[in-house]
């Protein structure tokens, strides 16, 4: 291919070289040089490049049919990946929804959530409470729950302005309290919000259980996730998971809720779901919440492509083989590795301040201090400097700023869920050489 003038365009100028191929962790441009994909794309590519039983699959449903519309037909392959999908999910939540992308799956969720209060008698609660930072997608609805700056601001009159509160930054907190009573308060926060609001106008509280891009793989501690569910349950709101970026195994577990036992009320799925061989996503929800608004007339929402048997019959193969292969316990195992690895860098750059994440979704903050955790100066622009510089090195990452987008940067790695020990030593490898660069 020539670089003539592009007719595409995505958020800028694309100057990244042509793709030509990928194979399990690893992807080629059209030079012939090779990448580690550090980063699954965008938390995407969990299973891995051209995965062969996934293709195998793809390629005999294409040679059946690749559409039918969901009101004129139903397809085998959307009915199994359903069925699939609810063994996988804990608790009750068994009836699934298709989408193609996770902002389709988060405005599902708030559809879903308000349809179910109506039929409640509930049409006065409407307002679905977020956090900030976080991120939930870039559709209008989607992103009034989103807490970043820079990509929400511009859009401002646009939304309604969505209450939020803080999502946990412990490792900015600089007071006596312990890890539980931080958690603690930081759930306080919703009770707060919700009292403040009036609680009979909140229809939904919405997060991702382990931060994505937004916050850079931030976990809050044990106590918060609890505490959540509690207040949810006592003000009968619902409660909304984000785990777009966290689910299909991505942090050890199907589901990160899964790590402190809890059971959602509404789930939004995608990336990993897909794994990058289909646009595909779900809202997954129990049969308390969909079949009342089916007794009702019905769901008043739906996407053209979604569910057809092309990207189920890809869903379905992907979920296989993260049970047949183990990965999700790849994960988990993986993920110690690599966070261990990540924290023996500390010693080596002291503008690594805090090493953070769950299974293979981990990162860490660059600061000018480290017992400050004062973040880097904003002109440095230290997260895409880093990822810039990873990429010539043959590591592809993704990286944000921290703080709601107005400061502070993170630098993510998120590997694919089938990689190795020596897999991740070679992402460690190339990983010294570009912070030694950085750092010079
Ligand atoms: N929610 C979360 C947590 C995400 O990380 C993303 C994508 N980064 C989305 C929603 C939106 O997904 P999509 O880009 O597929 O619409």
């Amino acid at each position: 291919m020539t670089d003539a003038p592009s007719n595409l365009f995505y958020q800028s100028r694309n100057p990244r070289p042509f793709l030509d191929r990928g194979e399990g962790i690893y992807l080629f441009d059209q030079s012939g040089k090779r990448y580690i994909d550090g980063s699954s794309g965008a938390m995407v590519s969990n299973i891995g490049h051209s995965n062969p039983r996934v293709l195998a699959a793809m390629k005999a449903q294409m040679d059946r049919s690749t559409f039918g519309y969901r009101l004129h037909f139903r397809t085998e392959a959307s009915e199994a990946l359903a069925t699939k999908t609810a063994q996988m999910m804990p608790g009750d939540l068994d009836r699934v929804f298709f989408v193609s992308g996770g902002s389709e799956a988060v405005e599902s969720a708030v559809k879903l959530a308000r349809q179910y209060a109506i039929t409640q008698g509930q049409q006065s609660r409407w307002k679905v409470i977020s956090r900030f930072p976080s991120y939930h997608g870039c559709t209008l609805g989607a992103l009034d729950l989103t807490g970043y700056d820079p990509l929400a601001r511009p859009f401002d009159p646009m939304m309604r302005g969505m209450p939020k509160i803080p999502a946990p930054a412990t490792y900015l907190d600089r007071d006596n309290l312990t890890e539980h009573d931080r958690g603690l308060k930081y759930a306080e926060m919703l009770r707060e919000k919700i009292l403040a609001e009036g609680p009979d106008t909140v229809l939904a509280f919405i997060m991702e259980p382990v931060g994505g891009a937004s916050t850079g793989a931030l976990v809050a501690p044990d106590s918060y996730y609890g505490r959540i569910r509690e207040i949810c349950d006592e003000f009968g709101i619902l409660l909304i998971y984000d785990e777009v970026m966290t689910g299909a195994g991505r942090t050890g577990r199907f589901l990160a809720a899964e790590h402190w036992g809890i059971v959602p009320d509404i789930v939004a799925l995608s990336k990993g779901f897909g794994a990058g061989y289909v646009p595909l996503g779900a809202t997954v929800a129990p049969a308390r919440l969909v079949e009342p608004i089916l007794d009702a007339g019905g769901f008043l929402h739906g996407f053209t492509y979604a569910g057809n048997p092309l990207a189920c019959s890809a869903g379905l193969a992907v979920l296989e083989e993260l049970e047949t292969q183990g990965l999700i316990d790849n994960a988990a195992a993986m993920g110690e590795v690599l966070i261990g690895r990540l924290q023996g860098l500390m010693e080596r750059y002291p503008f690594i301040g805090d090493v953070r994440g769950k299974g293979l979704l981990t990162a860490f903050e660059f600061v000018a201090d480290r017992d400050t955790m004062e973040p880097l100066p904003v002109g440095l622009n230290a997260h895409s400097r880093l990822v810039e510089i990873a990429y010539e090195h043959g590591l592809i990452t993704y990286s944000r700023r921290t703080r709601g987008g107005v400061a502070g940067d993170h630098f993510l790695v998120a590997p694919p869920l089938i990689i190795s020990e020596a897999q991740i030593d070679e992402i460690m490898e190339i990983l010294v050489e570009s912070l030694d660069a950085f750092a010079s």
